[in-house]
């Protein structure tokens, strides 16, 4: 894949890029290496200083990067903005909790491991190496990196090949916040050349968000190096209606979760499984709200659904929806491309789909939302749980014993009871099966990162 710029609301691109040179790939690893030494005899201190730099600069400069994101994925701008700030918090957030959350830990009784004290320190790694992928070009770089940096760790990007600027804007910003000369550096490799980075002495840990294959390569490299890596792949989340819950909050929620960065997040809700009681009405109005959504180029603040990223990306999804089509599926709402330049495809919804269909297993990364009819709770959690995913999960019940049951029942790395699930600093954020493993954010997001070191004293 080229490095590129391709803007997908016109299909042209706007500014092509030379890779880095295996020279040059290790010249920045050396910095990054080199840079680590200097970063852990930092403070605290002074990191959240440069931390909080950095949020300064973000959101200083969010009217650009948020055209930037614009261009070279295609998000709506009110959208790019908001994950610029979102991004901003979450440096702020580490420069205020990383102190506390890497404090060392006493052991209360040592006398019991025969020492006169006993106690865990968590000290950072090294060069990590950052995977990203394009969706969230901003907050998943930053997220990644506000913990690392925190820590004392230093952070190579690798980033997704289609959003060469961003990356580069991302090299530079901590640098300009104050951070050593190499604490923070973008690689401009493709994906062939990420199994090296992993494999090199230098680097101490791996951590990727996206695909399932992507994912399993970098996992294997890691392993045979035995090296610490996290993984943040797809998802396929359910989103689950019982007859008590608010029909219209579950409707307006469905069609933002569904269709939020042009329905392209792991974190969407892609499968919506509706008691038969309700389900009717919340597929009949779901469908309604799907076909409203206004369509267009995402620099214009009136367009709520704006292109796919790429090229490939839409023409996966309609191979998807085709798919189901042909194996019986009912479409309640659009399906197709509009013709018109760059890579759209209109929100839709389908219903009554065949075991069979890929999309019934599949992720669908794009507007596209599937339909279900249970039975009962117990068909909703099953039908919730057949896929192998298991990021994030949605339910909706005004009965306290049903969210319960529901909240063990679900296999998932979180579930969003009465709302949509939304990632926050505050909260860990990661997945189960085939979702991936390991927690970013919140107190364990900056300990996957570390060497928890054991100590005991006589
Ligand atoms: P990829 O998983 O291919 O890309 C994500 C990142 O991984 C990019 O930086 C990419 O680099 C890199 N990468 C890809 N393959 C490898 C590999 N074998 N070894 C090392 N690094 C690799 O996502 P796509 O953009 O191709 O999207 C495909 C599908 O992935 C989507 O339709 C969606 O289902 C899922 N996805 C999920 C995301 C999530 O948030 N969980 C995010 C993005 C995608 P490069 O760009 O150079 O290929």
């Amino acid at each position: 894949m080229a490095i590129a710029t391709i803007n997908p609301t016109t299909g042209e691109t706007e500014r092509a890029f030379t890779p880095h040179t295996a020279a040059e790939v290790q010249r920045r690893i050396a910095l990054a290496h080199d840079a680590f030494a200097a970063l852990k005899d930092t403070t605290f201190a002074e990191r959240a200083r440069w931390l909080r730099a950095a949020a300064d600069l973000l959101e200083a400069e969010v009217d650009d990067t948020a055209r930037l994101l614009v261009v070279e994925m295609g998000k709506p701008i009110a959208q790019a903005e908001a994950e610029i700030r979102k991004s901003a918090k979450g440096l702020r957030y580490y420069a205020e909790h990383a102190e506390a959350f890497l404090a060392d830990e006493p052991l209360s009784d040592p006398s019991a491991v025969g020492a006169s004290k006993a106690w865990t320190r968590y000290e950072p790694l090294g060069a990590v190496l950052a995977v990203m992928p394009w969706n969230f070009p901003v907050w998943q770089a930053l997220r990644f990196a506000a913990p690392a940096l925190a820590a004392g760790n230093t952070g190579l990007l690798k980033h997704a090949s289609n959003v060469p600027q961003t990356a580069l804007y991302l090299d530079g910003l901590f640098a300009r916040a104050g951070f050593p000369e190499g604490a923070f550096q973008a690689l401009l490799i493709g994906s062939g050349e990420v199994k090296a980075v992993v494999e090199d002495p230098r680097v101490k840990a791996v951590t990727l968000t996206g695909s399932e294959p992507a994912g399993r390569a970098v996992a294997a490299a890691a392993g045979a190096a035995i090296k610490k890596s996290v993984l943040e792949l797809g998802g396929s989340d359910p989103f689950i209606v019982l007859p008590s819950a608010d029909l219209d909050a579950a409707v307006e929620t469905a069609v933002k979760a569904r269709t939020i960065n042009n329905g392209q997040s792991c974190i969407a809700s892609k499968r919506f499984i509706v008691h038969a009681d309700v389900y009717d009405e919340f597929s009949r109005r779901f469908a309604e709200a799907t076909a409203a959504l206004v369509v267009g180029d995402p620099l214009d603040p009136e367009t709520e659904v704006g292109p796919l990223a790429t090229e490939s990306g839409r023409d996966d999804l309609a191979e998807l929806v085709d798919d189901a089509i042909a194996k019986g599926a009912k479409v309640l709402a659009g399906s197709g491309a509009p013709e018109r330049p760059g890579w759209f495809y209109t929100p839709t919804v389908l219903a009554d789909l065949s075991e069979d269909a890929r999309i019934v297993q599949e992720e669908a990364f794009g507007p596209v939302a599937t339909l279900y009819r249970a039975e009962d709770a117990e068909d909703a959690a099953r039908i919730a749980n057949q896929t192998t995913f298991g990021l994030s999960s949605s339910v909706w019940t005004n009965d306290p014993e049903e969210q319960e049951w529901f909240i063990r029942r679900l296999d998932a790395g979180a579930v969003f009871v009465n709302g949509m699930t939304v990632s926050f600093p505050e909260l860990p954020f990661g997945g189960v099966k085939a979702s991936g493993y390991g927690r970013e954010l919140a107190a364990a997001g900056i300990r996957e990162f570390t060497n928890l070191k054991t100590v005991w004293r006589s």
